[in-house]
């Protein structure tokens, strides 16, 4: 990570901002930009944690501060500890702790020793801009804390980004959720990061979610989470365009001129709208093109040079080949809307089990028609499958949504995705 100090602005800033505030100081405002009153917050880091105080994040200080932003922070053992002892203090299982501390002899703890403990607040952060790297910090501080948690990689964006994928049970039923298809809907990609750790959670603490018996949810389904299908658009969007990208003059080219792809792009690094690029009507999305001035890559509906094309919707093409999904959720913003059929393929159930989603979040139900009924996700699993498969639009306004909505788009959707596996149930 590069230096930061007075006067360095984005996402990096805004990430340490809120956790300065979340373990108890004061970088004023959470708006990514190094000013005062962040710098005299890091001054007081610095000077707790016996630190050189020059207000400036350098790779020392950030050292210190990338314990907490993992989620760990030190325990000094004290006589009369014992780990099961301390894992009750911290609301985590004796294996969590376990995990936290590779190498550690439960029976042969020091006074003085230091250990790693949970910081006492959650791992995902869901009032940031949430970037590909604090989506892969988090996941890695989920399954140190909660090891039966899988992580799989299914794939590789056009800039190497990894494709990463979470598994929750071990039962036959499967289903898949997958979010941020599209740049601007990054929202998406902590919803269901937060929903993987609030899972986990209760499910390491033997408690019901929403009222829902987890531990039953666990033994019959398992649910595969793709939280961020298009990492190098989200990156594009909450990053601007860096000089390092290869394909710097052409970004430029196809966003018509414009450098701000904060507001407009949607597709991947190539130009290409990955929800355009599956093997649905594909033909009929290409020629719809031209009706929307589309006449190649650019910041949303180009469909590509044909379907699959791209190696993130390929990655999750074939993810989805690999298994046996029941049903399939792929979530999007905005609108409060959920999409539910493809032309006259979509299966029997799949207006009953829209219905319950639609009361659980509030959402109506609605038929896509035009060039958003072509060659999405949703539109493809239901061809090839004849399972039901759901395009949920979350949040209301302009995309991309402010962090802000986050909370009510959580509420809406923690029972959606809870209800899903059971559903899928024959
Ligand atoms: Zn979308």
């Amino acid at each position: 990570m590069q230096t930061l100090k007075r006067g360095s602005r984005g996402s990096d800033v805004m990430d340490i901002q809120n956790l300065l505030l979340k373990i108890g100081y004061d970088p004023g405002p959470i708006d990514g930009i190094f000013g005062l009153r962040t710098e005299e917050a890091i001054k007081q880091f610095q000077r707790n944690n016996g630190l050189t105080v020059d207000g400036i994040i350098g790779p020392n200080t950030h050292r210190v501060l990338q314990r907490f932003l993992s989620g760990n922070e030190n325990y000094l053992i004290k006589s009369g500890d014992t780990l099961s002892k301390i894992a009750q203090t911290y609301q985590i299982s004796l294996n969590s702790l376990m995990a936290l501390n590779p190498g550690i002899d439960p029976l042969n703890l020091q006074i003085g020793q230091v250990i790693n403990v949970p910081v006492p607040f959650d791992i995902v952060q869901t009032d940031i801009n949430y970037t590909y790297e604090i989506m892969v910090r988090d996941i890695q501080s989920l399954k140190n804390r909660y090891p039966f948690i899988e992580v799989g990689i299914a794939g590789k964006s056009v800039l190497g980004k990894n494709l990463y994928t979470l598994k929750l049970g071990n039962g036959p039923v499967e289903v898949f959720y997958n979010a941020a298809h599209h740049g601007l809907e990054w929202i998406t990609s902590p919803l269901l990061m937060k929903f993987t750790e609030n899972f986990a959670k209760a499910y390491s603490q033997g408690r019901t979610l929403s009222g829902y018996d987890l531990r039953d949810i666990w033994q019959r389904n398992t649910i595969y989470i793709m939280p961020m299908v298009n990492p190098d658009g989200v990156n594009l969007v909450l990053q601007g365009l860096q000089r390092d990208n290869p394909f710097y003059d052409q970004l430029i080219a196809w966003n018509n001129g414009r450098m701000n792809f904060g507001v407009v792009w949607q597709a991947n690094i190539r130009g290409v709208d990955l929800n355009h690029n599956y093997d649905a009507s594909w033909q009929l999305s290409k020629q719809a093109q031209s009706t929307y001035g589309i006449y190649g890559p650019g910041p949303t509906r180009f469909s590509g040079p044909y379907p699959e094309s791209e190696p993130e919707s390929k990655a999750v093409a074939d993810f989805t080949r690999n298994h046996n999904f029941r049903l399939v959720l792929a979530y999007h913003s905005q609108g409060e809307v959920i999409y539910w059929t493809y032309q006259d393929k979509t299966p029997p159930e799949a207006l009953r089990i829209g219905e319950v989603f639609a009361r659980i979040s509030g959402y109506s139900l609605a038929e896509a028609t035009g060039i958003t009924s072509y060659a999405g996700y949703k539109d493809w699993f239901i061809d090839k499958y004849r399972r039901p498969g759901y395009t949920v639009e979350v949040g209301l306004g302009t995309n991309p949504l402010p962090i802000a909505q986050f909370a009510e788009i959580y509420q809406d959707n923690e029972g959606v995705l809870l209800a899903a596996p059971i559903q899928a149930r024959p």
